[in-house]
């Protein structure tokens, strides 16, 4: 019953996710917002019945970005219906499968299926063309190599630079996850005022309190309830340090198990595979 009621709030919010065009007509000048799709909410496990981690990023003007771009990407975008060539850019966290394994799958259709033309931008840590390149070899085989008839241009985002990436100025900020599949960044993106910043998989780290700050939200990982681990946030060692975080509005993501059996226990709001932001 909790999954059925799960889906039929996906589909409803999915309406609003459809169109960043459709949206954004006739909204003033001053109203100019970003509004965030979590299409995943998920943990690695499909924890609950939950996608995995891929975020939809839509700009007043249209612009539509995914933030991380997990193994499921492709069955959430489908199911909310989102027209793939809209999408111009692709920001990874980190190289872990459930922030990335969709990105071989949204190529495939890319070329194949959705037939794009338009150019596309996939952005992430340092490394990220070789790292794109063998996951989707490895996906694939021979894919890696592949021409695309339309142009990806690689982005890498490190925390000395301010990137544009979309439309958005993107600042990146070193997590504490697991350097094996990094760097591991956060993000700030800042576009018309407004800014939304994404920690991606972290453990507690004092980085977290800047790429809050002052915010007009943050979403943010929290694995577990009250089991610290060495690559991931619980909510106790994240409460104990919630005054540090600045942002307007916080709402947890990537809960696993023990997180989604206590998020009544949370003081926060908990993200849900439809859930829009409206930043
Ligand atoms: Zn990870
Ligand atoms: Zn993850």
């Amino acid at each position: 019953m909790r999954a059925y009621r799960q889906a039929i709030r996906f589909d409803r919010c999915s309406m609003v996710a459809q169109g960043g065009r459709t949206w954004h007509k006739g909204m003033a000048k001053a109203e100019q917002r970003m509004k965030v799709t979590v299409l995943g909410s998920g943990d690695a496990f499909g924890s609950g019945g939950r996608y995995s981690t891929c975020l939809h990023v839509a700009a007043s003007d249209g612009t539509v970005m995914l933030l991380d771009c997990g193994a499921t990407a492709m069955l959430a975008l489908q199911r909310a219906g989102i027209d793939r060539n809209t999408v111009s850019a692709i920001l990874l966290t980190h190289f872990h499968a459930d922030h990335v394994g969709g990105l071989p799958f949204f190529l495939l259709d890319a070329l194949f299926e959705s037939r794009r033309k338009a150019p596309l931008t996939i952005a992430g840590p340092r490394g990220v063309e070789d790292w794109i390149a063998r996951v989707t070899d490895t996906a694939f085989p021979g894919f890696g190599t592949n021409s695309f008839p339309f142009p990806i241009h690689y982005v890498e985002v490190t925390p000395e630079a301010v990137a544009e990436v979309a439309g958005h100025q993107v600042t990146a900020f070193p997590m504490d996850h697991d350097q094996r599949a990094g760097p591991c960044q956060g993000y700030r993106l800042a576009r018309d005022g407004r800014v939304f910043a994404y920690s991606g998989d972290t453990r507690w780290t004092e980085t977290l309190v800047p790429l809050a700050a002052g915010a007009d939200a943050l979403l943010i990982e929290c694995y577990t309830y009250d089991k610290p681990l060495k690559n991931h946030l619980d909510w106790m060692s994240l409460a104990a340090r919630l005054p540090d975080l600045t942002a307007r509005r916080i709402v947890l993501t990537h809960m696993g198990p023990q997180m989604l059996a206590n998020q009544d226990k949370a003081t926060l709001e908990c993200a849900f595979d439809g859930m829009v932001i409206e930043v």
